[in-house]
């Protein structure tokens, strides 16, 4: 990467006061940007920066914080660097640990940072509003609203057990029915998030899966749609498949396109068959299927879209264009006519999978927590369970012990290095 206009050099913590001032010579108006001539503790002239001091604790990391805003050059930043480790008690940032500090000084919960995470990673449209959405806080504010929620239940419950005349069965009845009910509406509301498509699907793009018999012009198609679309250079690491991947993003979504073996039933060889399974298995785990085989062959699939693709080559036979009738569409990659026709259709197919707008979509490890709290906040009416409030408040606790996951209140220490791992140094 060529060398950056501006680098910014963030110093947090106790000494972070006293090492502006060693560098700077002087100490700031708190959140006020000013010029200073940099010099390190010999004198020597470092660079003519922007610098800034933020007071803690309201602060980014919650701690004093000071930001040099240098000149780009990676000797300018490598010189102010070497100034600054020279200084006692102050040492390099590992990767994350700004926003590590944020969570564990209470400016961020668990879920703000989880979106800040994908907000550095967003490449696509969808990507940033999913993650900016998350980073502001529309998750937490789900979370503290249905933990308020809880608590008054929870009230309820302990008023009852603690205060009230144990032979007055009926009140206890009633107190126990309130609780259930309330219980089960939470549990009703908890269910319509999860039944959210899941942010990893904006976040690792919908499967698309061009499949067809051999030479039906797939490996064309996949190419004539990579020069039109935005191609994604870095999509999300580490999956390795055995199909060959093109991510590009389609009006700001980020799709997954592989092309497969082709599919035929009559198979030459048992090489060519594993190349077939593989296809067959590719095929069922899309998200979305381009077919170019003839339409009454294509598989059983929920999102098929039907194509009868080299349209140049047999417009004016007659057999094909009646197969050509029972397609979705007619495509040719050759002359593009077809092609803002198959943009349209699977977009319009993407979108039925993505989550709406303005809802937020919940990560894995947020679903699987919801999941559990969801599963306490279920009692059978008219079970033994459901007039015993010792039981109920039991289920209540848990209920807020799983939801405390997603903000990170408890329980989630073994993710929290593998999440700060993944931001840059300096974040
Ligand atoms: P695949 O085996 O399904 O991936 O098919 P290919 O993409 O390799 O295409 C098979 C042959 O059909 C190649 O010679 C392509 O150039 C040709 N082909 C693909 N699409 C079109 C098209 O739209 N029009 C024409 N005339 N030829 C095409």
């Amino acid at each position: 990467m060529p060398p950056a206009a501006i680098g910014v050099v963030r110093v947090s913590g106790p000494g972070a006061g006293a090492a502006l001032t060693a560098l700077a010579g002087r100490l700031p108006e708190p959140r006020h940007a000013s010029l200073a001539a940099l010099k390190d503790a010999d004198g020597t002239p470092l660079d003519n920066a922007l610098i800034l001091w933020f007071p803690g604790p309201a602060t980014a990391t919650g701690d004093d914080l000071a930001e040099l805003h240098l000149h780009g050059g990676r000797a300018v930043v490598a010189a102010v660097e070497t100034a600054l480790a020279a200084m006692p008690g102050l040492r390099a940032a590992v990767a994350g640990e700004f926003t590590r500090r944020a969570f564990d000084n209470g400016r961020i919960d668990l879920a703000e940072a989880e979106g800040l995470a994908d907000l550095l990673a967003a490449e696509t449209e969808s990507q940033r509003v999913q993650a900016l959405g998350m980073a502001s806080g529309h998750v937490s504010r789900a979370v503290a609203e249905w933990q308020d929620r809880l608590l008054g239940l929870m009230a309820g419950a302990e008023a009852e057990l603690n205060f009230a005349d144990e032979d007055d069965v009926e009140v206890g009845d009633a107190v126990a029915r309130r609780l259930i009910s309330g219980m089960g509406e939470l549990a009703g509301e908890l269910g319509e998030w999860l039944a959210r498509p899941a942010a990893e699907v904006i976040a690792e793009g919908l499967s698309v899966v061009i499949a067809g018999p051999p030479n039906a012009g797939k490996s064309t198609l996949i190419n004539a749609l990579a020069q039109r679309e935005l191609a994604i250079v870095s999509p999300v690491a580490g999956t390795t498949r055995d199909v060959i991947e093109t991510v590009l993003a389609l009006d700001g979504i980020a799709m997954r396109f592989s092309d497969t073996a082709g599919i035929r039933s009559e198979s030459a060889d048992a090489i060519e068959a594993i190349g077939i399974d593989r296809a067959k298995a590719a095929v069922e785990g899309a998200d979305i299927l381009l077919w170019l085989g003839p339409p009454n062959e294509a598989p059983d699939h929920p999102r098929p879209i039907l194509i009868a693709a080299k349209a140049d080559r047999w417009r004016g036979d007659v057999a094909a264009e009646a197969r050509a009738a029972h397609c979705d569409l007619v495509l040719s990659a050759a002359t593009g006519e077809g092609m803002d026709s198959l943009h349209k259709y699977i977009v319009e197919m993407a979108r039925t999978l993505l989550p709406r707008e303005g809802d937020a979509a919940l990560r894995q490890r947020q679903r699987a927590a919801l999941a559990e709290a969801k599963q306490w906040l279920e009692v059978e009416a008219g079970s033994r369970e459901a007039v015993d409030l010792i039981l109920l408040a039991e289920r209540l606790r848990l209920a807020a012990t799983a939801l405390d996951r997603i903000t990170g209140r408890a329980g989630v220490e073994e993710m929290l290095d593998a999440l700060f791992g993944r931001f840059c140094i300096g974040k």
